[in-house]
């Protein structure tokens, strides 16, 4: 048995039943194995052992009343995962699949994606079992309200800094950001995504889908392609994957499915123009479902099922977490796919991610691919603490930079380590340098 493998035996001992999340740590460990082996300081110091426990744990009631005046009793979650390069940093998810080992897993994957922005951000993640599915928008307000009387506590523009991810958008932030600003009386920025005219980002809500997509430009551009012509396939139809389709069809590809979890829509012509604003009034405005797109527009629509079998130059999964497996990851690859950029967290399997580099195909890991997100919340913390607002143009323009120098970061990282083209070890690695540095220089604490 390898040190590795002995730490990571321990994680699954120690945290019984937190399946993604001991996914998720054997990912990361199995591929910084060739920088251990390298930097035996890393062993002396136990930084693995270190880096696998969450600096704190904080988990909370929440009571909220619904509409009809039944009380509900929800729990939060915080897990503070490491500052050793910055404040926490990390989403807030609501939705009723959040248990502990969702949210650990979350927070861990963070701390590497953070760290490969280059901005001074440490790794945190939140959320609740709440279904914001369903709910008036007096219940969500009541549900934000509730979340934050606790949440307040333990967080701040130099502590903890969270955001949205699913189930939490620019609604529930607002909420959030109100109740936060009422309990503390201070206007800080304490939480990013929020609204333009409260201290909010431009290209904040549009940066996760549009870095996936830049990053996949980038992956393209090694094999000497771009994105015209090519055919695309999305899942989800939330945040990331309504902003990857947008900047999709501003670079000339053409996206053909997109997906909710009851089933998926196939437009075999494309997601564009009056489909495309139609789309998002749909999902923005009216939360709907997405079979009304092909109820609207006669497109094929597949209940139950996810994107994968039609066939496609390029993948995004947009949704969530472990939504390709193996069998999915070999019908995309027998269909001759060039590139797969996550716009999620985790969305493939480990054997999932086995086939595609085995494949050689371009695949791009969530903590690089969607790590425009992040980055851009890190650039509206400074455009809060500037006490300035940047223009869309500067914003978009610094995010283009970022991922382009994540892909070249994650890119050379692994030619350096031995493996060429695998950006799962060069994204990795390279995330983890910078935090195990840290965590050398600032003591055994
Ligand atoms: P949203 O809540 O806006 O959208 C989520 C989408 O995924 C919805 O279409 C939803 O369908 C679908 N979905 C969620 N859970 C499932 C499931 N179990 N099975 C099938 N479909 C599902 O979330 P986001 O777009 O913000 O997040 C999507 C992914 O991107 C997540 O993995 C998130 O962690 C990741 N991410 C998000 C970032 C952000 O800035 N928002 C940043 C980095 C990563 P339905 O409506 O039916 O539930």
């Amino acid at each position: 048995m390898t040190d590795v493998d002995k730490i990571y035996q321990k994680v699954v001992e120690k945290n019984p039943g937190e399946k993604e999340f001991h996914q998720a740590v054997y990912e990361v460990l199995e591929s910084l194995e060739p920088a251990i082996s390298k930097h035996p300081e890393f062993s002396k110091y136990k930084i693995l052992e270190r880096i696998v426990e969450p600096d704190r744990v904080i988990m909370f009631r929440v009571p909220w009343m619904a509409d009809n005046g039944e009380i509900h009793v929800n729990r939060g979650f915080r897990v503070q995962f490491n500052n050793a390069i910055g404040p926490y940093k990390g989403g807030l998810r609501f939705h009723p699949s959040v248990y502990l080992g969702i949210i650990k897993f979350l927070g861990f994957e963070q701390i590497f994606k953070n760290s490969l922005t280059g901005l001074p951000m440490g790794g945190g993640k939140g959320g609740s079992d709440f279904d914001p599915k369903g709910k008036s928008d007096n219940e969500v307000m009541r549900f934000c309200q509730s979340f934050m009387d606790e949440l307040f506590r333990h967080i701040g523009q130099f502590t903890d800094v969270p955001a949205g991810d699913i189930g939490v958008g620019g609604r529930e932030i607002g909420y959030l950001y109100g109740q936060y600003r009422k309990i503390r009386n201070n206007f800080t920025g304490v939480l990013t995504g929020k609204g333009l005219d409260w201290g909010g980002s431009l290209v904040r809500p549009e940066a996760t889908g549009y870095g996936a997509t830049y990053f996949a430009q980038e992956m393209l551009k090694v094999r000497n392609v771009d994105f015209k012509g090519k055919v695309i396939t999305v899942s989800g139809s939330g945040n990331v994957a309504q902003y990857t389709t947008e900047k999709v069809n501003q670079l000339g590809g053409k996206v053909v499915t997109l997906s909710d979890s009851s089933g998926f829509i196939y437009d075999p012509d494309g997601v564009s123009g009056e489909k495309y604003d139609f789309f998002l009034e749909l999902k923005q405005v009216r939360r709907g479902r997405i079979k009304e797109y092909a109820d609207k527009f006669n497109a094929d629509y597949y209940p139950g099922k996810r994107p994968w079998e039609i066939k496609c130059d390029v993948a995004f999964p947009c949704a969530t977490q472990n939504e390709i497996d193996a069998n999915d990851a070999q019908i995309l690859v027998d269909n001759g796919i060039l590139a797969v950029s996550e716009g999620a967290n985790m969305p493939t399997t480990p054997e999932g991610v086995e086939i595609f580099l085995e494949a050689g195909i371009s695949f791009g890991p969530g903590k690089a691919a969607n790590a425009g997100g992040v980055a851009t919340s890190g650039l509206e913390m400074s455009q809060n603490s500037l006490r300035l607002a940047w223009t869309r143009e500067e914003v978009d323009q610094r995010l283009h930079e970022i991922m382009k120098n994540i892909h070249k970061n994650a890119y050379e990282t692994a030619e350096k380590y031995g493996a060429k083209g695998n950006y799962v070890i060069g994204a990795n690695i390279a995330g983890f340098m910078k935090v195990a540095r840290a965590m050398i220089a600032q003591g055994l604490i």
